[in-house]
């Protein structure tokens, strides 16, 4: 079985490191209102233009501390466990132009257990571009694993399974109305449910 996982809060703390940033130099404290960290709500409540909001997270996401993510607790064994089993590539919403960088921080994380990284681009502009579901029926994937309702949406509208990382974030979506998704609690969580 082929499977796909995200990166960004599910392999790479991203959420995590990006509340540091905007601490550090904009001197915003965004960690009582992590929960609403993807969307433009934190923006909002920030007295933050959207515009401004989607500069601060392209600054963000070009910058070095990409490079330098820490992984997501548990991540590493679990994954290395999970590729003697099964094929996994890793699926991202990420910009483009940052598919090399990210595919060297994989590379040095998780010691070439990917077969691939498959990129969306569609992180904060989706127009025209494929979606999670369309990417995995492409390449025969199975299952997704991913912090965000939306994508797990996207498979579920295709009939492919998925996994929702329990993240702050995701808090609000009630995941039992629909048969193709699944919540886990942890990188542990994930091992029991597939091995
Ligand atoms: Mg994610």
């Amino acid at each position: 079985m082929k499977i796909a996982i995200d990166v960004d809060d599910v392999l790479a703390d991203f959420s995590g490191a990006f509340i540091e940033f905007q601490k550090k130099k904009y001197n915003l404290d965004l960690e009582p209102i992590k929960n609403l960290l993807y969307g433009s709500e934190w923006m909002d409540r920030s007295n933050l233009s959207r515009e401004e909001g989607i500069r601060r997270i392209m600054e963000f996401v070009e910058s070095d501390k990409t490079k330098n993510l820490e992984t997501v607790e548990g991540s590493q064994p679990a994954v290395e466990k999970l590729g003697e089993k099964f094929k996994l590539v890793a699926l991202t919403g990420r910009p483009a132009s940052v598919a090399d960088v990210t595919k060297k921080w994989l590379e040095e994380k998780f010691f070439g257990v990917f077969s691939d990284l498959l990129i969306t681009d569609a992180h904060i502009f989706h127009e025209g571009k494929k979606d999670k579901g369309e990417l995995c029926i492409e390449n025969g994937i199975k299952l997704l694993i991913d912090d965000l309702p939306r994508y797990c949406l996207e498979c579920a509208s295709v009939d492919v399974s998925s996994f929702l990382f329990d993240q702050p974030h995701n808090q609000h979506f009630d995941e039992q109305e629909y048969s193709e998704i699944t919540r886990v609690n942890s990188w542990e969580d994930v091992i029991q449910k597939l091995i």
